[in-house]
């Protein structure tokens, strides 16, 4: 039985699996994203986390058939490069991780987009399984998108799928990728986070901050959010409302270009809320929809936490 590791690196969290031909978990390890240094200590890191969840499973990298990671930013699959992964810490150059990972973890390094690998694992093993074409959305950090339309991922030139930049208002918001008006200046964690800060920092209540500090954590966390909502704090249900409002309106956009059967909801917020995000996101995008008697299934991610990083296992085959 050859088994294969797969990583998953978010702009939060770094999850690390083995599975077996399968797909089924044997081992798991997840550590927090590195947020200061550089390329070379989230590479450190991929690689302990990888260690701990093949110790988990009663192996060692170095006996994987491969390891496959999904990352963000912009990927070269065949060069086994990342560069201008903007979530990450002082990432800009393109960085060889297949060939720096591959030497510490002493093994063969696959790389795919995350969100591309993740709506891949969604469509195979998940929410997917029942559709010839679908809409990934992982709303997180950011908020990313993957396609498959009739059977087939769609990677257009290769940078296909950026849900999170379809402007939903012209000469609005600034958006962490430095245009003005994308869905994710509105929806993405980042963003939020930002809007927060300054709204807090100019005296307006919220106990968004003081929920982060009891938790330990130094920013606003899928958990954090989720918190403020139960305590129904205004400012994070105004953000919220603001967030499912954009995305409803760049993935009805998404529809009536192309027509697919089925969103998939995933990402770190996304799964977290899970099938009342998901109700809640269809009803907002109805009045969107031109054909609108007959809207797309939306769905919740299955695989949760683990989709990216069994996508990225499925780039290694032995
Ligand atoms: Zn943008």
């Amino acid at each position: 039985m050859a088994l294969r590791g797969g990583i998953d690196l978010g702009g939060t969290k770094i999850q690390a699996i083995v599975v077996d031909d399968d797909d089924t978990i044997l081992g798991q390890a997840r550590r927090p994203t590195p947020t200061s240094g550089g390329p070379d200590d989230v590479i450190r890191a991929l690689a302990d986390a990888q260690r701990e969840a093949a110790q988990a499973a009663g192996t060692t990298p170095d006996a994987l058939a491969g390891v496959g990671l999904g990352s963000p930013g912009d990927v070269d699959a065949d060069a086994g490069t990342i560069a201008q992964a903007g979530n990450l810490p002082d990432w800009h150059d393109a960085v060889p991780v297949g060939d720096l990972l591959g030497t510490l973890l002493g093994t063969r390094v696959a790389i795919g987009n995350d969100v591309s690998v993740a709506t891949k694992a969604e469509f195979d093993l998940g929410a997917g399984r029942p559709y010839r074409s679908l809409l990934g959305v992982f709303w997180g950090t950011g908020v990313g998108g993957g396609l498959i339309l009739d059977g087939e991922e769609w990677l257009g030139r290769g940078a296909a799928g950026e849900i999170g930049h379809m402007v939903v208002k012209e000469g609005g918001a600034k958006c962490p990728c430095g245009r003005r008006g994308c869905m994710e200046a509105y929806a993405g964690r980042k963003a939020m986070e930002l809007t927060a800060r300054e709204r807090h920092a100019d005296g307006e209540h919220t106990r968004l901050f003081k929920i982060m500090e009891e938790k330990g954590r130094d920013r606003l966390t899928s958990s954090v959010w989720a918190k403020a909502i139960e305590h129904e704090d205004k400012l994070a249900l105004h953000l919220i409302d603001r967030a499912y409002r954009a995305i409803a309106t760049a993935v009805a956009s998404a529809v009536n270009l192309l027509d697919i059967e089925a969103i998939v909801l995933g990402g770190g917020l996304g799964v977290r809320f899970g099938e009342p995000a998901a109700a809640r996101l269809a009803e907002e995008m109805q009045p969107h929809l031109f054909n609108d008697e007959r809207p797309p299934a939306v769905k919740v991610a299955e695989l949760g936490d683990y989709g990216g990083a069994l996508g990225a296992a499925m780039l290694v085959w032995p």
